[in-house]
């Protein structure tokens, strides 16, 4: 037998081999700007009143975050970034990156988006993976009385008799053209409502295969043992489990929430329960790997080597149909190229839409990045190793 190719996320020469010199020093000059939490305010500031007042700052947003984290305005756009990625055997999760709707009419037009994403991907080789946030499909409101169990009225009940179609036709289209289908997670004081209609589509649609992915978000205290429910359920009514763990991206407005309202908060005590729980969820998938299929979203170095490494050890194909990795469009790519250059199943998860559409996931990116100790520096100090050795 071969032996297991080593994994080194240093190795800047993998990291950045999709990128050119000149690609190279624009990603350089973007993360410098981003890492300055001054400048990541101006930027988030000028994409709110883009977002808001209508302000014409379009230009400004779409040649620098949006042209980092996303891959174009239409479908159409991101075939280009698709091949690239190809060349390197990256896959990629597409996602329609419209957030915050309410009316009627744009539930329907997100769903036939989505379900035209499926039918796109089926025709291309590396798109495994769509992306989906129920709250695109229905109102935040209905979810929030879906939530906590409130007494519906008679409109509502038809509202969410509707919201059910709406994700059954999506699943069906993902399974009949065998793409997966991801369900993100959202804010807490509605997620009992997205993984109470996850639930009815795994078990509708993962009998053979995982199509539906739940999302455990690991930054809340109570994931760990929602997962282990989870295969309780998979086990009870005989289905694939698919779960795609992520740390979570509403932290701030999770414990702001909390303190305002006066309810305890949602969220690990601190950042090492956080990361404890999440390589406990990978294990977890990996010890049960016959009935969970799992996609470890993550920019976390330990986590992603930690999977990698457990399965070579255990001595499980790198290119296993139940293991996948998955970083965002734009962010660690010494995560990704490594691991696709090994042979695992890596994606990247790539947004698009309209530039004012795709504001609140970009402003959520800056925010997540912009602190001096996180992601951004470490991004940072690899293109600076990567300049330095091209010699440039
Ligand atoms: C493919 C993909 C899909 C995603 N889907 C979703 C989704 O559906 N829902 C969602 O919410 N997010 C989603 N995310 C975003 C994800 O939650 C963030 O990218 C992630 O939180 C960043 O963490 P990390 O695992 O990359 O690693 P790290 O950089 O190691 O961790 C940072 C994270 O740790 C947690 N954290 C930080 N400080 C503390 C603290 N003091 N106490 C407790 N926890 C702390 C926070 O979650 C923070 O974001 C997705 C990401 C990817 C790559």
């Amino acid at each position: 037998m071969e032996p297991s190719p080593k994994i080194d996320f240093n190795d800047t020469e993998i990291a950045f081999s999709g990128k050119s010199n000149k690609e190279l020093k624009w990603e350089h000059w973007l993360f410098k700007v981003m890492n300055n939490p001054v400048m990541t305010n101006i930027l988030t500031t000028l994409a709110s009143w883009t977002l808001n007042l209508h302000l014409p700052f379009k230009w400004a947003i779409k040649g620098t975050v949006y042209q980092q984290f996303c891959g174009g305005e239409t479908l159409k756009e991101t075939i280009p970034v698709l091949n690239k990625l190809e060349q390197f055997h990256i896959g990629a999760i597409i996602d329609y990156g419209v957030e915050g709707k309410e009316s009627e009419a744009e539930f329907e037009r997100t769903k036939n988006e989505l379900i035209h994403i499926i039918q796109f991907a089926s025709g291309k080789k590396n798109i495994p993976f769509i992306s989906s946030k129920v709250t695109g499909v229905t109102s935040f409101a209905l979810l929030e009385k879906l939530n906590a169990k409130a007494t519906l009225t008679a409109e509502e009940e038809k509202e969410k008799t509707k919201l059910y179609a709406r994700m059954d036709q999506i699943a069906a289209a993902a399974a009949q053209n065998h793409i997966g289908l991801f369900i993100d997670a959202e804010e807490s004081w509605i997620q009992d409502a997205v993984d109470d209609l996850t639930f009815e589509l795994m078990r509708k649609y993962n009998q053979q295969k995982a199509v539906v992915f739940a999302t455990p978000q690991m930054y809340r205290h109570d994931r760990l043992a929602f997962s282990k429910r989870a295969l309780e359920d998979a086990k009870q009514h005989n289905y694939i489990l698919g779960l795609k763990p992520v740390r979570g991206a509403y932290m701030d407005k999770e414990r702001k929430r909390a303190e305002e309202m006066n309810y305890p908060s949602p969220i690990q005590p601190d950042k090492n329960a956080t990361d404890r729980d999440y390589d406990a969820v990978i294990l977890f998938c990996l010890e049960n790997m016959d009935r969970i299929a799992v996609c470890a979203a993550t920019h976390n170095e330990k986590s992603s080597l930690l999977l990698a490494s457990e399965m070579q050890k255990r001595n499980i194909p790198a290119n296993h149909p139940h293991f996948y990795f998955s970083q965002l469009y734009g962010m660690s790519d010494q995560i990704t190229y490594n691991l696709a250059k090994a042979g695992f199943n890596v994606t990247k998860y790539l947004p698009y839409g309209p530039v004012k559409d795709v504001i609140p996931y970009l402003i959520r990116r800056a925010q997540e990045n912009k602190s001096v100790s996180g992601q951004m520096s470490r991004e940072l100090n690899l293109i600076d190793k990567e300049i330095k050795r091209r010699g440039l």
